[in-house]
Formats: structure tokens, C-alpha cells, sequence
């Protein structure tokens, strides 16, 4: 199969769809491999290391679009790409079509065949393809955190490892799932008090098990989560329900009770956050202060990090993408049921459930 790279356009957005050993791994498995010039160069992978690869360079972005029979990519086709999406072409990528009628549209009148990242799922629920984000945005939260804390930054001038005979800087964790409990462990390899609050119970006795002493599991009530901010440094909003709009375990009024310089991230922001006085930010401007609480709330953290994560998202695409190179996406999704739930429209027509109520779209 020929499989087309096309370098990220989405503002802020560095990471690329495939690594130099992608391109070799598919490369040796029989395919052909055309990277857009300059696609991993904000990844830290240049045009040379994907030659070597096996991979063919191509200089614009229509001639990898117009010849490539699948297109991997990161972000969702945005608009000057729409246009370049082709009828039977298979597009492997995030595309949060619930999030965009207009691309949902776009896509629906390409002809394309649309296989989503973020719907892939394992038979126990598990989403491979969104899990290394969820990873990486959760270890980032507390870099983050501990960068905002010090005084320069605005933050309380506090060290979250404390040192010999002063106490370690608090951490409070809202929500023990992927970013939860991703976040709890740098907070605790840096020695400080962690706590993690959680409304599922088994999940917390399951963490009880498997996160070192420094780590306390408490039951998520409101009650619970007000007395837990009166004393925490670092906040990291980390819930999820999945399908609706994360609640507001942080109110607006609880800010005066934490002291000034503590700081919230709130990595739950793509779903609306779990603080009421969230907003979206961007990398370029991460922070603002309310009631002297400084919030951060970049709704791409990964974005950040782009050469981790390039390497944690292809890890866990690249299997993927070597079936369906290897197969076709019809045969591919029928012998994988993870994989054909990732089907979100084929030739127009919409596939996934969700994506058909969002917009009252026929499916
Ligand atoms: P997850 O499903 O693994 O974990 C969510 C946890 O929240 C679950 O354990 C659930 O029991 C818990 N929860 C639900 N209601 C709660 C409540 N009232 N109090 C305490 N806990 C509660 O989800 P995840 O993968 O960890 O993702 C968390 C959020 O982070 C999601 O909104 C996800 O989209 C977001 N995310 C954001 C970025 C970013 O760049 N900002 C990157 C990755 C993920």
C-alpha cells in the first residue's frame, strides 16, 4: 500500500503521524512510505532519517494527498486539507468529529473512508489510541504545576520534594484514571504528599495496591474535595465521565480558601474541566490568575511535548497501521473488533453511533 505522511498544519500543533521506525517497519513489510518534507522536524526527526527509513520525501502536502491510498495523520484533516481528501482514500487519524459538524460534513462528501484514533477500543473499554495522550498529559501536569509554583512564574514559591526538615509541597489529584494516576506517580517520585480522589471504589482499592506510601487514597465527595484544597499546593483536575461534560468538583468559591500562589491544572479542560473557573489556554499563553489561584488549562498538552509525544502515539498506532496496510481497512476491521470501532464514516456514509446523534446526521 502507498502511505502518505503529510506534515501537521493545525496551529501549535508539532507532533507527526508516523517515526522514522514506523517508516521503516512498513517499509520492510512490503510498502511504500511518502513523508511530506519537513513533517518530524518540530518531532526532531529530519527528511534524512525517514530517507534512511526507506521513506520517500515529497515537497507539498497535495502531491502526499493526492497519491497516497492511506493518509496517517495526528490532528483532524482542518480545512485547507479538506479539499484534498479523496473518494475511497483511507484517513487515519484523530478526528473528534462530535466536536465539528463542518468536518463531519467534509468528510461525508470526500468519500473518504474516516478511521478515528480516538474510537478505537479494546473489548474491556480501553482506548489504546487515546491512552499515551492521557499519559502524557498527566506526567506533564505536574512539570507544569511545579513550574507555576515557583515565584518567579507568580506561584507560591513552594518545591513540591521539600527538602530535610521542611515539609513537601501538597498535591491533590481529582479523578484516579490514566492522567490521575500518571500525574500521582511524578508527583510522588518527586516526594510529595500526594492524595488521589476517586468516586469509584474499587478503583482506589486497586490504587492502594499498586501507588507507593506517599500516595493517599480518599472517596470523592464534595465535602471531601473542599476540606482537601484548604491545604494543597497543586491541583490537578483529572476526571473524566465518559460522554458528558466533566463536573465541577472546584468552585468558584472555594478558591479563597486555598492559599494565594497555589495552582491549579486543569488537564480535564478538553471536557469542559472539573473547576468552575476554567477556560481553554494554549501553550503560548498557558496561565491566568482568579482569586490569585493560578489556573492552567492548555487543552493540547501533549502539543508540548511533541517528540514524546510523537514516539508514545506511534507506539501505539503503528501495529495498527501495519494491518491495515497489510489487509485494507474492510478486511483489517473485520478480523479486529478494536479496530472497527474506530470506523466513524466509510463513503459518505456515517458509521459510529455517536457521531450520527451529535447532528442528527442519518448513519
Ligand atoms: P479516565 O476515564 O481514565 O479517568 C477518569 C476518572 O475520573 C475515573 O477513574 C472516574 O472514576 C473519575 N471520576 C469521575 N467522576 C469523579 C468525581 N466526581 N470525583 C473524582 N473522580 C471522578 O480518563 P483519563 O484518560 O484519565 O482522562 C481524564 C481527562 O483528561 C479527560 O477529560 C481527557 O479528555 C483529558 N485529557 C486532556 C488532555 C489535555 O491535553 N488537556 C490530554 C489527555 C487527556
Amino acid at each position: 500500500m502507498l502511505i502518505g505522511v503529510p506534515k501537521e498544519i493545525k496551529r501549535e500543533e508539532y507532533r507527526v503521524a508516523l517515526t522514522p521506525a514506523g517508516a521503516e517497519a512498513l517499509a520492510h513489510a512490503g510498502h511504500e512510505v511518502m513523508v511530506e518534507a519537513g513533517a518530524g522536524l518540530a518531532s526532531g526527526f529530519t527528511d534524512d532519517f525517514y530517507e534512511n527509513a526507506g521513506a520517500e520525501i515529497v515537497q507539498t502536502a497535495d502531491e502526499v494527498w493526492e497519491r497516497a491510498e492511506m493518509i496517517m495523520k495526528v490532528k483532524e484533516p482542518i480545512e485547507p486539507e479538506w479539499p484534498r481528501m479523496r473518494e475511497g482514500q483511507l484517513l487515519f487519524t484523530y478526528f473528534h468529529f462530535a466536536a465539528s459538524e463542518p468536518l463531519t460534513r467534509a468528510v461525508i462528501e470526500s468519500g473518504a473512508v474516516a478511521l478515528a484514533y480516538e474510537t478505537v477500543e479494546m473489548p474491556n473499554g480501553e482506548l489504546p489510541l487515546l491512552t499515551p495522550m492521557s499519559e502524557v498529559a498527566g506526567r506533564m501536569a505536574i512539570q507544569e504545576g511545579a513550574k507555576y509554583l515557583e515565584r518567579h512564574s507568580g506561584g507560591a514559591g513552594v518545591l513540591l520534594g521539600g527538602v530535610p526538615g521542611v515539609l513537601p509541597g501538597k498535591v491533590l489529584v481529582l479523578g484516579g484514571g490514566i492522567v490521575g494516576v500518571n500525574a500521582a506517580k511524578m508527583a510522588a517520585g518527586l516526594g510529595a504528599r500526594v492524595s488521589i480522589m476517586d468516586i469509584s471504589l474499587s478503583r482506589l482499592r486497586y490504587l492502594s495496591d499498586v501507588m507507593p506510601a506517599n500516595v493517599n487514597l480518599l472517596y470523592s465527595t464534595r465535602y471531601a474535595v473542599r476540606k482537601q484544597l484548604e491545604d494543597s499546593d497543586l491541583v490537578v483536575g483529572a476526571v473524566l465521565i465518559p460522554g458528558k461534560k466533566a463536573p465541577s468538583l472546584v468552585r468558584r468559591e472555594d478558591l479563597s480558601t486555598m492559599r494565594p500562589g497555589s495552582v491549579i491544572v486543569d488537564v480535564a479542560v478538553d471536557q469542559g474541566g472539573c473547576v468552575e473557573t476554567i477556560r481553554p489556554t494554549t501553550h503560548g499563553d498557558p496561565i491566568y490568575t482568579v482569586d490569585g489561584v493560578i489556573h492552567y488549562a492548555v487543552a493540547n498538552m501533549p502539543g508540548g511535548v511533541p517528540r514524546t509525544s510523537t514516539l508514545a502515539l506511534t507506539n501505539a498506532t503503528l501495529p495498527y497501521a501495519l494491518t491495515l496496510a497489510a489487509h485494507g481497512w474492510k478486511a483489517s476491521c473485520t478480523g479486529d473488533a478494536a479496530l472497527a470501532k474506530g470506523l466513524n464514516i466509510v463513503h459518505g456514509e456515517i458509521v459510529y453511533e455517536g457521531v450520527a446523534e451529535a447532528f442528527d446526521l442519518p448513519s
